[in-house]
């Protein structure tokens, strides 16, 4: 029996009526919305945000970030070397340039001694990711971005609703991103939000964005789809859990050149995006993928190193190996792999344990 892979967007009668109410109220062609007002005041409750700006994309919500912290031409921004493309590409684009650090061998962020290390006069941020359902180091990272006067923004976008000693996953930066793109877990197509709890951050975000009309804006539609869904990502991220700890104890017992790498400290509570799976080689990961591909399962390659940049482009004051090897062993299991029925898990093991 193949295994049922649940479709993605999930389409629920409540999405169904919040565009329905969105067009018969004609809130959806109103520049003051009050849509876009709710979801604004329901992600504040959530992320425990005191500012949250929508914006179009994760992608702007990073570029904003950056330049509400002040990064400009000949500034430096820390980054790991296995991160999302986009942020590297948006401290270049900046006139800025990445400095590369490597990932920590605890989760998949920024490695906090690299970090340090990494210290220089033109340092003036440091973009810290919570990748495939870890946490990064985000409290020290904002203890050591305090201690040098840099700006911690903690990209958030794989991993709303995730939990940190209680706090939630976007609270802890001094910047915080949520992308709403087409392949997250919280979707409206595109889409992406600021969060800040700093008043003077915030408002040079306001003096940035309203010209006076919003210049990368997310529309009340949009805004429409997004309520229902944060109204139910508790609750999807305890699925999602329970089944990435099961493929994790199934996975792991078994005689598999595969090793699940689900997140299972204490005080974490995960949220997934991506469940991230490691091989024992490239050619054995190529493999899995290829497998498990040619049974419909959603996974792809991790992220690219950016180890390989050149000397132009970036900075790299530290060795960047563990970003390598990770660039070429991880395959990424997608979120919607994770609301399979818990029936499936052993087959979904067998699969891509026995490539
Ligand atoms: C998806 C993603 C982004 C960008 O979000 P978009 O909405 O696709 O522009 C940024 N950072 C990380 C870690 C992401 O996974």
């Amino acid at each position: 029996m193949p295994i049922t892979i649940p479709p993605w967007p999930r389409q629920t009668p409540e999405i169904a009526r919040a565009v329905t109410d969105c067009i018969e109220s004609a809130d959806w062609g109103r520049y003051e919305s009050e849509t876009k007002n709710a979801l604004i005041v329901a992600i504040q409750s959530f992320f425990e945000a005191t500012y949250v700006r929508l914006c179009c994309s994760g992608t702007a919500a990073i570029e904003i970030s950056l330049r509400a912290a002040g990064v400009t031409n000949g500034d430096e921004v820390i980054v790991s070397a296995f991160d999302y493309p986009g942020n590297f590409r948006c401290i270049e684009l900046l006139g800025a340039k990445p400095v590369l650090v490597d990932v920590s061998s605890e989760n998949f962020g920024p490695d906090i001694d690299s970090v340090a290390a990494a210290a220089s006069g033109r340092v003036r941020a440091v973009i810290a990711s919570h990748l495939y359902g870890h946490a990064c180091d985000i409290a020290s990272l904002r203890d050591l971005c305090d201690e040098n006067g840099w700006v911690l923004i903690e990209d958030a976008c794989q991993a709303p609703g995730m939990r940190v000693n209680e706090k939630p996953a976007g609270s802890f930066g001094h910047l915080a991103t949520l992308s709403f793109g087409g392949s997250k877990p919280l979707s409206s197509g595109n889409g992406g939000a600021i969060l800040t709890s700093d008043d003077r951050i915030a408002a040079r975000i306001a003096g940035m964005l309203d010209r006076p009309s919003d210049a990368f804006p997310l529309s009340a539609l949009q805004a429409s789809v997004l309520a229902p869904q944060l109204s139910e990502l508790r609750k999807q991220n305890e699925q999602r859990n329970r089944i990435a700890r099961q493929i994790h104890q199934q996975l792991n017992q078994m005689d598999s050149p595969l090793v699940c790498l689900a997140e299972t400290r204490d005080g974490i509570e995960p949220a997934y995006y991506k469940l991230a799976l490691r091989a024992d080689s490239q050619a054995i990961r190529n493999q899995v993928v290829a497998t498990a591909a040619e049974h419909h399962l959603p996974i792809g390659h991790g992220f690219r190193s950016m180890a390989r940049s050149s000397e132009r482009r970036c900075r790299k004051p530290v060795p960047l190996d563990r970003a390598e090897a990770l660039a070429n062993q991880i395959c990424v299991l997608d979120h919607r792999a994770l609301l399979i029925d818990e029936s499936d898990v052993f087959e979904l093991c067998q699969i891509l344990g026995t490539p």
